[in-house]
């Protein structure tokens, strides 16, 4: 039995990615075109293109980034995308015409051709993971460019340690907001400013502890 050599779990086929791995590295290759496409609609001016970064802390409105440039311009996405299937074809003694056209085209062109690779690289290239991974690291930091950026609740500080007439700890998630000096409670509204935190952490490991123990 050998193992896959990008999730490193044992596989029974005896290929270089396992069944999963393969089918996952599809799913990406089928996909990039249209995250592509999504990082064009980025760029394009939508009403509002040009404020700049905005003034005070937060997550900008319009997430124009030099990410998103890199992956578009020359050399990004679709030059990548070329690299691996110069390889490939290398390796399988295929004609290597050059990558020419449109960069949207040529991202289509070169998912489309290394879809039709797959099975070969999944069961015959050894840098079939090496391959699998850098597709996987582009579909995540693609679609993370297109997923609008969360809300910055600010850090996570542990479960709200108040108790209440009847004993009972209050437990709500306690987060303190970028910028801010007091921990406050939106659940039970106990406020915990920074003369408390060393307590409130003693509570909370001790409360985690418990819990775990449960
Ligand atoms: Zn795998
Ligand atoms: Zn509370």
């Amino acid at each position: 039995m050998n193992t896959c050599q990008l999730c490193e779990q044992p596989d029974e086929t005896g290929s270089y990615l396992c069944p999963g791995c393969t089918k996952a590295t599809r799913v990406r290759l089928e996909g990039l075109p249209v995250l592509y496409r999504g990082l064009g609609a980025l760029l394009t001016p939508a009403g509002g293109v040009g404020q700049g970064r905005t003034g005070k802390g937060g997550p900008a409105p319009i997430p124009v980034s030099l990410d998103v440039l890199d992956v578009r311009g020359p050399g990004g996405m679709a030059g990548l995308l070329e690299s691996w299937v110069d390889a490939v074809r290398h390796d399988r003694g295929r004609p290597e015409p050059p990558h020419t056209g449109s960069p949207e085209g040529r991202v289509d062109r070169a998912c489309g051709e290394l879809l039709g690779h797959m099975p070969w690289i999944a069961v015959s290239w050894p840098e079939a993971g090496e391959f699998a991974g850098e597709i996987r690291d582009l579909a995540r930091s693609v679609s993370s460019m297109i997923r609008p950026p969360e809300p910055d609740r600010g850090t996570r500080v542990g479960n709200c340690q108040s108790v209440d007439v009847s004993g009972a700890i209050c437990g709500a998630v306690l987060w303190l907001p970028p910028g801010e000096r007091v921990v406050h409670c939106g659940w039970c509204g106990m406020s915990w400013p920074p003369a408390t935190w060393a307590q409130l952490k003693t509570w909370i490991d001790e409360d985690t502890k418990a819990r775990d123990a449960a």
